[in-house]
């Protein structure tokens, strides 16, 4: 089995920092081997959020184990950081971590409203469910899809990495067969484009860095109000 993975975080059009962190960094490669991928999207005044998002992606990727040992220790490490230092108290951090074994098993946790996604026979999947209040209310059946995207509350998350040591983590397992993709995505993605924007721009770049490239400029063209980030692996 070969992976190619590429991964981009870019700050957008509108913030003047970047919270968000990912793993592996900026850039692009192959493996034949196990590989890690995370994203997290940081929150918190002054330098809180790119501190919280960094710990955990550090802390994540940092260790063994499996993704949601991983996940749980990122949130004891933010929470540990923030402690430290009183202008970091409260800074917090989505988390969404993928360990792809060498027979493409794909092993998620997740935290927060970074999401997590698979293509298989072409077809545009989402894995995880958002830890956001508009996520529950369209879980309860009291918002459309539709009403939830445009919410005023849409970034409101209900769980989140850094503020509770008995974190409640979601794990996800997924096979990745041959010619599969897997994204995992900050919200400055999904919140400026929709599922079948997204599917669109991945079907039309085989090449992983392409896709990450393709998909940051097309949230940024559709407003870049967040900050944005894709990791994409590609079973080969
Ligand atoms: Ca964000």
């Amino acid at each position: 089995m070969s992976l190619h993975w590429a991964s981009l975080t870019d700050v957008g059009r509108h913030r003047d920092h970047n919270e968000d962190s990912v793993w592996p960094g900026a850039g692009t490669g192959t493996t034949d081997r196990r590989l890690v991928a995370g994203v997290a999207d940081g929150m918190g005044g002054h330098a809180g959020g790119e501190i919280a998002s960094r710990t955990a992606i550090e802390a994540a990727t940092g260790m063994g184990g499996s993704a949601l040992v991983r996940v749980q220790a990122a949130n004891l490490a933010v929470i540990d950081t923030a402690g430290r230092q009183s202008r970091l108290a409260g800074m917090g951090t989505t988390l969404t971590l993928a360990i792809i074994a060498e027979d493409g098993t794909a092993d998620i946790a997740h935290v927060g409203d970074s999401r997590a996604y698979r293509v298989h026979d072409g077809r545009l999947e989402q894995i995880t469910t958002d830890h956001s209040y508009v996520a529950a209310m369209v879980e309860a059946g009291k918002l459309t899809p539709e009403e939830a995207s445009v919410h005023p509350y849409r970034s409101v998350l209900i769980r989140a990495i850094g503020l509770e040591p008995g974190v409640d983590v979601d794990t996800h397992q997924v096979i990745l067969e041959p010619g599969d993709r897997l994204i995992l995505c900050s919200d400055g993605l999904t919140s400026m484009l929709d599922d079948a924007a997204v599917a669109k721009i991945l079907a039309g770049h085989d090449d992983p860095a392409a896709a990450v490239a393709a998909l940051i400029e097309a949230a940024n063209l559709a407003g870049g109000a967040d900050n944005i980030s894709v990791v994409i692996v590609d079973r080969g």
